[in-house]
């Protein structure tokens, strides 16, 4: 059985020896590994760097959807760039949202995670509110014209196809997009191993928008600890609305939260000097 092995940063390595691999090969895009194993459950890999497991997926696609949704407060129009595993659509779509469109890149994905995933979207793609559109996040962005409430980059690294969605001139196109009060939010990686990719980000961030900053999530199987999720807007600051309206309105989502709560909400925004001099320097 071939194993799965993701280089973190040079000389370390993340191995994992499925019991099932699933499904290896290429889309016209990037390297596809979906395999299973006793712990980590079903498991997407893209270019060789771990996207997705049933193991900790929650962790991630709750952090990453709940903390825009609630923090802005009546989010109806959702748009997320990547995403094509379905994880981060189904956790928006539990919310009364009016309408959730989704830019993949590769169509593949999306097919092959409801084939081998199906637990990831639920379901999510058939929901009446949900659009999927197959195309460039950046492209996309460039000549879009509708606003959006709450705009999701749930992208790969910024290597290969997903590095436009970190550039300046995509994250300019964004902010046109967003709603008077509206919130963007974007995957950042392991910074721990990966610096330098939190450094430019927020340097990016910081010269499109006039409120930016970090929150942070424990995802296992992206390796070093803490993956960095950055927000950006031109008003709402995600991080300060206050518990007690973060619970208020988490009453209105449907399901119960497995890693979620207004407490870790509020916590995650909480900036170690190390990371800091990173998102700040
Ligand atoms: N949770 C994951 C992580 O942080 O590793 C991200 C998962 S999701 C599978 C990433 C998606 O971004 C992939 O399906 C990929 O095809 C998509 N993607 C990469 N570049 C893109 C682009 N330029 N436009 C739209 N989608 C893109």
């Amino acid at each position: 059985m071939s194993q799965f092995t993701e280089t973190v940063c040079q000389g370390v390595t993340f191995t994992v020896q499925p019991e099932t691999m699933i499904f290896e090969g290429m889309t016209e895009f990037q390297r596809v590994h979906i395999f299973s194993h006793p712990v980590l459950g079903r498991a997407l890999a893209l270019d060789g760097v771990m996207q997705t497991t049933e193991f900790d997926e929650f962790i991630y696609h709750e952090m990453l959807t709940h903390v825009p949704m609630l923090g802005h407060g009546n989010a109806q129009r959702v748009l997320i760039i990547g995403g094509g595993d379905g994880g981060t659509l189904r956790e928006v779509l539990r919310h009364p949202v009016q309408r959730v469109l989704m830019v993949e890149l590769d169509g593949e994905i999306v097919k092959l995670c409801k084939a081998h995933l199906p637990a990831l979207s639920k379901g999510a793609f058939d929901d009446p509110r949900s659009q999927l559109l197959i195309g460039d996040g950046a492209a996309f962005m460039s000549g879009n014209r509708e606003l959006f409430d709450v705009i999701i980059i749930d992208s790969t690294d910024p290597v290969g196809p997903g590095k436009v969605l970190f550039e300046p001139a995509f994250m300019a196109a964004c902010r046109q997009s967003l709603a008077p009060g509206g919130v963007l939010v974007n995957q950042n990686g392991a910074p721990a191993f990966m610096p330098g990719e939190l450094r430019e980000s927020a340097r990016v961030l910081r010269s499109v928008f006039t409120h930016t900053g970090f929150f942070y999530a424990p995802v296992p199987t992206y390796v070093s600890g803490a993956t960095a999720l950055g927000w950006a807007s031109d008003g709402l600051a995600p991080g300060e609305v206050p518990e007690a309206a973060l619970l208020e309105r988490l009453h209105r989502i449907e399901g119960t939260m497995r890693w979620y709560t207004p407490a870790v909400h509020r916590a995650a925004f909480a900036e170690p000097p190390a990371l800091r001099a990173l998102t700040r320097g």
